[in-house]
């Protein structure tokens, strides 16, 4: 079943050119297999995370690193959500596809990104029994001037594969949060502070909120997100991100 005029599109393109990756624009010769419209080199550069990283806020970690109390990055943090499932760090061709996503036609990559994620963690997810999907919003002014919400194709994608509502209205963005790096933790938490608000008619109680991001910085913008949907009812929060720098 088509989900969207971006998957209507490429089906109809394919119906005149031979399917090209959205990553690396190759098509192969005919016999190449694809996998949700990537070359399976590239499907695998971005699914398969060659590092360990932390279970709490997805920091790569070395392979023997004992992260049952989170990791030296993350073990002073208050963080609101309790764990972090990542696709992979952001580094070569995971992170090109993330800043492509940033442009008006990156929505089919977004989209593409979200269904390879829910596909290749797939049991992370069903172990945290997620009742909702909810995307980290943009302020109006930059969804405005992107075109479109990245974080929200990605999620609407992973709701969709896990057969779980998706809430892409749930939480607003009502403060603008400049987006340069903050030196102190201090300095994080107050440069993101107040940022969301929960719509009033929505139900959280007793709720297990699966929470999407494209890209993982600090964690203070997901931790704030998630501090704002714990205020308004919800059990737990489980952070998803495709690429944790
Ligand atoms: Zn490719
Ligand atoms: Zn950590």
């Amino acid at each position: 079943m088509l989900r969207s005029v971006a998957e209507l599109t490429r089906h109809l393109g394919h119906l005149i050119y031979p399917p090209a990756c959205l990553i690396c624009h190759g098509c192969g010769d005919g016999t190449t297999p694809f996998r949700h419209g990537l070359c399976i080199e590239c499907h695998s550069a971005v699914t398969v995370d060659p590092h360990s990283a932390c279970p709490r806020c997805a920091k790569t970690v070395g392979p023997y690193t004992n992260t049952a109390n989170g990791c030296v990055e993350c073990r002073g943090e208050s963080f609101a959500f309790e764990q972090t499932i990542r696709l992979g760090l952001y580094d070569g061709k995971l992170r090109n596809a993330v800043l492509r996503m940033k442009s008006l036609d990156g929505e089919g990559l977004a989209e593409l990104l979200g269904r390879a994620f829910a596909e290749t963690r797939a049991a992370a997810i069903a172990a945290e029994k997620i009742d909702v999907v909810v995307p980290i919003p943009l302020h109006w002014w930059r969804k405005w001037t992107r075109g479109y919400n990245q974080s929200a194709a990605v999620a609407r994608e992973i709701a969709s594969e896990l057969r779980v509502p998706f809430e892409s209205r749930l939480l607003r963005r009502v403060r603008f949060t400049p987006q340069q790096a903050q030196p102190t933790r201090a300095a994080r938490q107050q440069n993101v502070k107040g940022a969301f608000q929960v719509r009033r008619s929505a139900n959280l109680t007793g709720r297990t909120v699966l929470l999407v991001d494209d890209v993982m910085t600090t964690g203070s913008t997901a931790s704030e997100a998630a501090r704002t949907l714990l205020a308004a009812g919800a059990e737990r929060v489980v952070v998803a991100v495709l690429a944790r720098r």
